[in-house]
């Protein structure tokens, strides 16, 4: 029998047919958004030559992720624009539920789920797969290669501005949250990430990511920039 989930146990099978898939494993939840644990977890599954695919809808993945995605083998991801569903399986068992992908560790939110062990209920079970293999047939592939970003003006621009030397960078990260800001070494974090690290105004606070490449590094208010980008700069701005 298939057996009624509240938001723990949701969480606590979802990450258990993660961890226990042995051939294959199957996401599929219109919210992605790659947490540390999350992608530890599909490494690991990755590494065990588990055949994954993740099937999202509704947002972009920021290029980090799909960079870390596109580290891992046996991956394959596809997006599909009217993603409502949420269901994660292996081989033998599956979790239907209201809860995305990102929401495993918000213990605040009140989720249900149906899990159905393939052994019990082999005819529910195959309807969620068939189902889900239809939803892939109409999804589009996304390629995962590691992507160059378009961190530069475009060519019509850049050709206004005569004496420009290098392409301008115009465009960068906050280097806490990952939002796309506008490239300013002088400011780079968001709005709402000044805010918080403005109450303490810690200049070499630790941050996560390079303010002008995106890429995860060690940065903070003082170093926004990996030693590439700011040398970079210092060219630009010389
Ligand atoms: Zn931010
Ligand atoms: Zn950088």
């Amino acid at each position: 029998m298939a057996e009624f989930l509240t938001t723990k146990g949701t969480s606590y099978h979802v990450e258990k047919i993660i961890i226990e898939a042995k051939s294959q494993l199957v996401l599929v939840s219109p919210y992605l958004q790659i947490s540390k644990t999350f992608y530890e977890r599909l490494k690991d599954a990755s590494a065990n030559k588990v055949f994954i695919k993740i099937i999202y809808g509704k947002d972009e993945l920021k290029p980090n992720e799909r960079n870390s995605l596109a580290e891992l083998r046996n991956i394959e991801l596809f997006y599909f624009e009217n993603l409502h569903a949420k269901c994660y399986f292996n081989e033998t068992k599956m979790v239907i539920t209201s809860m995305n992908m990102y929401e495993f560790s918000e213990v605040n939110n009140r989720e249900m789920g149906v899990f159905i062990d393939k052994n019990n209920d082999k005819e529910l079970f195959e309807k969620a797969v068939n189902e889900t293999l239809s939803i892939l047939q109409s999804s589009e592939q996304i390629a995962l290669c590691k992507t160059e970003r378009p961190l530069y003006q475009n060519e019509k621009k850049i050709s206004d501005v005569k004496h420009a030397k290098y392409k301008k960078v115009i465009r960068g990260y906050c280097i806490r949250c990952e939002e796309r800001i506008d490239y300013n070494p002088d400011r780079p974090y968001c709005g709402e990430c000044y805010s918080i690290w403005a109450q303490y105004e810690n200049f070499d606070y630790q941050e996560n990511v390079c303010h002008r490449c995106g890429q995860y590094e060690a940065t903070s208010m003082n170093k926004p920039q990996d030693y590439k980008c700011y040398s970079e700069w210092q060219k630009e701005t010389k």
